[in-house]
């Protein structure tokens, strides 16, 4: 990876120049260096259905956390051809913010991305990412859950069910926040590893809700996180601190 594209945030149209012809083809057993910037993130924030109006938001908040953390490079675009398998060999993470619907993925494209992972790389969602190509059962499997309905958009309590995780560190046991709980199709629970709960009785209601979790897929590492319904969320430092631990966990080689 050059040194000038660490740090560097591109335009959509502007990736696919930006970055992509330049990476080293990586493989599992192939040394990404570790440390600081060395992670390289893809920020996919194209929609097919509701479009949130915190995308600006979320992409200025990931921007700025690449530059302040120095911990990872971003490159945030709506390209879909950006997900094919070579370019993909560019980066370490892909990260699905605020995408909705049946994002138009070639047969092709589907298969890059689940390689992509189970070769040893990282996924990252992030809120209506599970409201995301209901169609394709596999990428269902990989982000662990589809979004079934949004009950609660109000201020509510997130209990931090592992806080020693690098992704839940750092934001104590729980925390207040105002958002817009997801509820799923099916809970997760039992099949991936939860990070965050709702605290149900916080909304005036009874029940396990789960707001955040991780796996393994194949030899990758998948994270979720609901919250970011709000520019607020995005702009928040507790929520900041999880992604920047979900990339760190996500993206380790
Ligand atoms: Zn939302």
């Amino acid at each position: 990876m050059p040194r000038a594209c660490r740090a560097l945030i591109v335009l959509p149209l502007l990736a696919a120049i930006g970055c992509s012809s330049n990476g080293t083809p990586t493989s599992p057993s192939s040394a990404v260096p570790s440390g600081r910037g060395s992670t390289r993130v893809l920020m996919l924030t194209a929609t097919a259905a509701f479009r949130h109006e915190s995308i600006p938001a979320a992409r200025q908040a990931m921007a700025g956390l690449a530059a302040s953390s120095g911990e990872f490079s971003l490159t945030a675009t709506e390209d879909m051809s950006s997900l094919s398998a070579d370019n993909l060999r560019a980066y370490d993470v892909v990260m699905f913010a605020l995408t909705s619907g049946e994002l138009p993925l070639s047969t092709a494209q589907q298969a890059a991305l689940l390689d992509f992972v189970m070769s040893g790389h990282g996924f990252i969602g992030v809120h209506s990412a599970t409201d995301t190509l209901y169609e394709w059962p596999d990428y269902g499997r990989l982000i662990g859950a589809y979004f079934r309905e949004h009950p609660w958009t109000q201020q509510g309590t997130v209990i931090v069910e592992d806080p020693s995780h690098p992704a839940a560190a750092g934001v104590g046991d729980r925390f207040s926040i105002l958002e817009e709980f997801y509820t799923f199709q099916e809970n997760p629970r039992g099949r991936v590893h939860v990070l965050l709960r709702l605290d149900a009785a916080s909304v005036g209601a009874t029940g396990d809700y789960p707001l955040a979790w991780v796996q393994p897929f194949g030899a990758g590492r998948v994270y979720y996180n609901a919250l970011g319904h709000f520019s607020e969320t995005w702009n928040d430092v507790r929520f900041q601190r999880q992604l920047a631990g979900a990339i760190r966990w996500a993206g380790f080689r």
